[in-house]
This record gives structure tokens, C-alpha cells and sequence, in this order.
């Protein structure tokens, strides 16, 4: 369908070599979107890449560290030399520390701070002249625990609640330049970073099938629609909102 067509654009996706930043860098591939990842781990960009660029028009990556202004503006020119323009900037980057509140390092705090959210940030800085050329999309990453209390990830859960106002601030500031901003909150989903919080808690496995209402978690793949909706002319009046891709978990009480 037109209003989901991609061809043309640009996509620029944080953390896009793995996990839920793959599986919307695959649907914005799909869609006819040229795709460059940013993240830090040069093997797995480039295997990335690699797959990307048999599923659209053409990918690449750049190494980025997205808690350094430098390295996000590098990003921003690499991509501007590598395919003329941005429509499309998707903060997926983000880590997780697990530990009871009182025990954190600050430079813990700091670092789940820095990529989470401040790293969100700096990448909607630096995209927006890019951004505002044309009109353009940010699809911020949040999660449950933008709406819930993590009582085992405190520094993880403020960076995911700030960036739900970071995304109404920006939504806000920049329907001027035709630029909508959305948050996407996914549920428990099977990745890397889940599966160390697996590792570290037996039980999490079976209590996510037991409090999801789908009966499973999700994978990357569940993520691939809601980037072509939120990067594509299909939701050119959607800006500010947050919306769970959570298999009903954030539905239930
Ligand atoms: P992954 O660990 O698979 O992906 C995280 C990605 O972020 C990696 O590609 C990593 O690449 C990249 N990254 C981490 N730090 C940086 C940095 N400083 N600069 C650039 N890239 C960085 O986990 P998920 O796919 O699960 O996570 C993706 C997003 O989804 C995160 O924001 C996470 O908080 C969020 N989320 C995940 C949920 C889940 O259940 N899995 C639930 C809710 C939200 P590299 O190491 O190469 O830099």
C-alpha cells in the first residue's frame, strides 16, 4: 500500500545490529527504505548491514556510541555522505544494569543515563536539520517500565520514563518542521538483553508467559510493522503518542 511505501528514504537506527533495532530496520528495509546502523560492535553492524541490504534498496553501518556528541554527529555526516538525506532517525540504543537501587555506582546511573536517554537525545539534535528538510520521523524506544516501577532497575526505568517526555517535548517542538515524534513501548521481548536478565533470574522466564495475555514473549520480528507505520505517511498525524507492542501486557491489571 502507497502510504506505507518507503522507497526513497532514509532510515538511521541506534542500536540496529541486533534485537528490536533489527527486526525495525528489516521492516523499514522492506518497505524500500535505505538503512544505516549506528552501534558500537563492528561485526555484528556489519553482518547487519549485510542482511539489510539484501532486503531493500541498500544498507550500511557506522560505528557510533550514541553518549557521545562527537560520535553522533559523526553519524549524522557519515550517513549524509553515504546517502544524501534522513527521514528517519529510530533511538533504539539502550543497555541495562540489574541491581537493588541503593547499590548502584553513580557511574552506573550514569551510563545507563547517558545511552538510554541523553544518547536519544543527542541523535534527535543532530538529525533534526537533516530532519527538517523534508519532514521527517523519530521513533523513540521505551518500555514497561516507562509505565511501571522496576523495583530491580531504577537508573534503566527513569531513563525509559524521560524519554517518554522527551518524545512529547519534541513531538511538540517540532510539528513546525513536520517532524512526528513517537515512542514505541515494547513488552518482554526475546533478546540479548533479556536473555542475560534470564539468565540472572530463573523464574523471569515462565512469570512473562504467565503476565503476558498472549502467552509468549516477543521477538524483533513483532517490531518491523509498527516502524513501517510510525516511519511511513500512514501516521503523518500521529506525533507524541507512546504505543505498547507488548502482546496486551500493559493492558492488563
Ligand atoms: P539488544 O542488546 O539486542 O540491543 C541493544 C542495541 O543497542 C545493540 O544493538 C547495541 O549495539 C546498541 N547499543 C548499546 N549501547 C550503545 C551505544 N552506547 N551506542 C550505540 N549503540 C549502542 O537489546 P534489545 O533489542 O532488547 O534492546 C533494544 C531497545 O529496546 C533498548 O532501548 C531496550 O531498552 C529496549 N527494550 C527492550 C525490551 C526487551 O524486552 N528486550 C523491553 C523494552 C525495551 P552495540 O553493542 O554494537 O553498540
Amino acid at each position: 500500500m502507497k502510504i506505507f511505501d518507503l522507497a526513497g528514504k532514509v532510515a538511521l537506527v541506534t542500536g540496529g545490529n541486533g534485537g528490536i533495532g533489527l527486526g525495525m530496520a528489516e521492516g523499514l528495509a522492506r518497505a524500500g527504505a535505505e538503512v544505516m546502523i549506528a552501534a558500537r560492535d563492528a561485526r555484528k553492524s556489519k553482518a547487519a548491514a549485510a542482511r539489510l541490504a539484501k532486503l531493500g534498496p541498500g544498507a550500511d553501518w557506522i560505528a557510533t556510541d550514541v553518549a557521545d556528541p562527537a560520535s553522533c554527529r559523526a553519524m549524522v555526516k557519515a550517513t549524509l555522505a553515504r546517502f544524501g538525506r534522513i527521514d528517519i532517525l529510530v533511538n533504539n540504543a539502550g543497555i541495562n544494569i540489574r541491581k537493588p537501587p541503593e547499590t548502584y555506582a553513580i557511574e552506573e546511573w550514569q551510563r545507563i543515563i547517558g545511552i538510554n536517554l541523553t544518547g536519544a537525545f543527542l541523535c534527535a539534535q543532530a538529525c533534526h536539520p537533516a530532519l527538517k528538510r523534508r519532514g521527517g520521523k523519530v521513533i523513540n524506544i521505551g518500555s514497561m517500565t516507562s509505565l511501571f516501577g522496576a523495583s530491580f532497575a531504577a537508573p534503566y526505568g527513569a531513563s525509559k520514563g524521560g524519554i517518554m517526555q522527551l518524545t512529547k517535548a519534541l513531538a511538540s517542538a517540532w510539528a513546525k518542521d513536520d517532524i512526528q515524534v513517537n515512542c514505541v513501548l515494547p513488552g518482554w521481548i526475546d533478546t540479548d538483553l533479556t536473555k542475560r536478565a534470564r539468565q540472572d533470574v530463573p523464574t523471569l522466564h515462565d512469570s512473562v508467559l504467565r503476565r503476558t495475555p498472549a502467552g509468549r514473549w516477543g521477538k524483533p520480528g513483532d517490531f518491523a510493522g509498527i516502524a513501517v507505520f510510525l516511519a511511513s505517511a500512514a501516521s503523518d498525524f500521529v506525533t507524541g503518542a507512546a504505543i505498547a507492542v507488548d502482546g496486551g501486557y500493559s493492558a492488563q491489571g
